[in-house]
């Protein structure tokens, strides 16, 4: 019998950059999120500097086909290209997709001279670019999931995901002003329909007293994260895109002070069954 369910894995939970302080807890890595069906290759969402140790590991585990969702093209979000390792494998495919209009353009451009030494067409890997619509779906039969998409608020714009294998739901926003309400629909869509998400991880960069010096600035407080999740019947936060100037102390203080608010930690997985999602505990 085939199996359902799939996992998501934090490998980069911060945003903007790596922090100013050590951070064994929360981690250092910017946004990097692996989605793994039971069955078939996994997904990676945004290739921050934590796609440096997930594709050591998936090449470890002798993945070869990989499929990518940039969410938009700030640089914490892509600067991993530069240590991507199937990217230099002559045996790997990587197809890299995204709704931004410039992807191409801008990818050519960062993985190349003089900030790259080898060209993007030039890498030793099978590299395939696909420029997605504003929003959309599609189906990844060999991984069993639908993928479904819709732009967000953020500088430049971002694109939230849907991932969907019929029973079980997780919505990713790393980046997007919740505060900017009236352009959140397509979020909601993607939360809601057809069915709740049983997972939702939302950006929590600022405390609610920061956010308000900086409308505009596309992020959240992980007050506003909390309000949208409960507002939208999701029962599983998972908050990410954490300020690079939190200290794994200050983190464990805020998910003290309210046990509803769970922080990504880096490395961590979650295990979706039956729309809900419980932590995996890690063998070491
Ligand atoms: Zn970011």
């Amino acid at each position: 019998m085939a199996q359902s369910g799939f996992s998501v894995c934090f490998w980069g939970t911060r945003g903007s950059m790596t922090p100013m302080t050590p951070s064994a807890e929360f981690g250092i890595h910017t946004t990097c999120v692996e989605i793994r069906p039971a069955s078939g290759a996994p997904i990676l969402v945004d290739v921050g500097s934590g796609a440096f140790p997930a594709g050591l590991s998936l090449q470890a585990q002798g993945i070869t086909d990989y499929e990518v969702f940039l969410s938009h093209l700030h640089a914490d979000h892509i600067v991993g290209l530069f240590r991507f390792s199937p990217l230099y494998r002559a045996d790997c495919r990587v197809r890299i997709a995204s709704a931004h209009p410039q992807l191409g353009g801008a990818l050519e451009t960062f993985l190349n001279l003089p900030f790259h030494p080898v060209p993007l067409r030039e890498l030793t890997a099978d590299v395939e670019l696909e420029h997605l619509p504003a929003q959309g779906e599609i189906e990844l039969p060999d991984r069993s999931l639908s993928v479904r998409w819709a732009g967000v608020p953020h500088p430049q714009g971002c694109t939230a995901f849907r991932f969907d294998d019929g029973t079980n739901a997780f919505v990713l926003a790393t980046d997007v002003e919740l505060a900017v309400t009236d352009a959140l629909d397509g979020l909601r869509r993607l939360v809601g329909e057809p069915y709740p998400a049983g997972l939702l991880a939302l950006d929590g960069f600022f405390t609610p007293e920061e956010v308000q010096r900086h409308r505009g600035w596309g992020h959240s407080s992980w007050a506003e994260a909390r309000d949208f999740a409960a507002a939208a019947g999701v029962d599983s936060l998972v908050l990410t895109h954490h300020h690079p100037g939190r200290t794994d102390g200050e983190l464990a203080a805020l998910e003290k002070m309210d046990p509803t608010l769970n922080w990504a930690r880096e490395g961590q997985t979650l295990e979706m069954s039956n729309n809900e999602a419980g932590v995996v505990e890690n063998e070491e």
